[in-house]
């Protein structure tokens, strides 16, 4: 079922913002407002992406902005403002500097557009989820962070390439913080419906499971900066479940409140992605090291979120 909802504003015109845009406008999904504050970044990177559009073969209007009244009434915000990963930096360290870029984009975005839902995509992720969601005062289904659908994409490609088969039938799961410390499930990860576990040795499953928790870090340092093509990929996809009503189950930030044991704290895990943002969160039966992995997880990313305070930033 298509929906009216149209108008996704993507905060933050760099690497990552720049291919949420390209994404959700050559895929068909929605207009897109591109904001950022440096002069000119947004308006020609909007134009670029106009321009491809006739090759593209959409109609999707993309606009550049520097002003927050060209955002009005947007359906979904994504916030991607802020500064990315050097080689060396947890996204932790990032914290400081995030924490204030994303409480005033969120304070600002919400002015414009009070109904939206808001997608947070800048690091360190879950504590700047909680951020914004304290910040703009939403109720917890329009608010969740993109992680788990990146993470889990790493996990399927990893697979694919460990057996030489195509990405196309492959479920993985990866839950917790987007972290060192999130939890890659090969439990719930299948190929054409066959166990993981079934296909793979044991070893070659841990090796997977670190790589995707290493995954940001090995393209940091590659790059000198954080992914952002399957960033935007894993953004889209986000925002279509949502445009297009999917009722789709994928790993998204969300706030939990006694779900698996936790209460307040933003964290991985999967959701039912609809119309409404989370229409429900799933409550996966984990064995007890998975489920004291994912209780790890949240404790760091609640001892971050307590900075926020000391910050002042709450
Ligand atoms: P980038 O430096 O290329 O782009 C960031 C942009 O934000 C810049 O253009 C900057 O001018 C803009 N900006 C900064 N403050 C702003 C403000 N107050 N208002 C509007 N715009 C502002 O960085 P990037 O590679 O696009 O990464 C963006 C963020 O996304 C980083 O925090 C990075 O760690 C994070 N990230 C998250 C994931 C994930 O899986 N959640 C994946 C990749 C990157």
């Amino acid at each position: 079922m298509g929906l009216s909802i149209s108008k996704v504003t993507i905060v933050g015109a760099g690497n990552v913002g720049a291919a949420c845009a390209q994404k959700i406008a050559e895929k068909n999904i929605a207009d897109v407002v591109l904001l950022d504050r440096v002069a000119n970044t947004a308006q020609g990177k909007a134009l670029d992406l106009s321009e491809a559009s006739p090759i593209e073969l959409h109609n999707k209007k993309i606009t550049g902005t520097s002003s927050y009244d060209t955002t009005k009434d947007s359906d979904i915000v994504v916030i991607t403002a802020g500064v990315p990963r050097k080689p060396g930096m947890s996204r932790e360290d990032l914290l400081k500097v995030n924490g204030g870029i994303v409480s005033d984009v969120t304070t600002e975005a919400i002015k414009h557009s009070p109904g939206c839902m808001i997608i947070v995509v800048s690091n360190p992720l879950d504590v700047m989820t909680h951020l914004a969601w304290l910040k703009s005062k939403l109720p917890d289904n329009k608010v969740m962070g993109m992680a788990g659908v990146l993470d889990s994409a790493r996990m399927k490609y990893f697979i694919a390439t460990a057996l030489n088969i195509s990405v196309e039938d492959i479920q993985a799961m990866v839950l917790g913080g987007h972290g060192d410390q999130m939890v890659p499930l090969p439990r719930y990860s299948t190929v054409a419906g066959i166990p993981v576990l079934e296909l793979l040795p044991p070893k070659t499953i841990i090796e997977i499971n670190e790589r995707t928790k290493n995954g940001g870090a090995e393209i940091v340092n590659l790059l000198n900066t954080s992914s952002y093509y399957a960033a935007g990929s894993s953004v889209a996809s986000m925002v279509e479940a949502i445009v297009q009503d999917k009722k789709k189950i994928i790993p998204v930030a969300a706030h939990l409140n006694g779900q698996y044991g936790l209460k307040d704290v933003f964290i991985g895990v999967p959701v039912k992605l609809g119309k409404n943002g989370i229409e429900e969160i799933i409550e996966l039966k984990l064995a007890p090291e998975e489920l004291d992995a994912l209780k790890k997880s949240a404790e760091l990313v609640k001892q971050n979120v307590d900075k926020l305070t000391e910050l002042a930033l709450v």
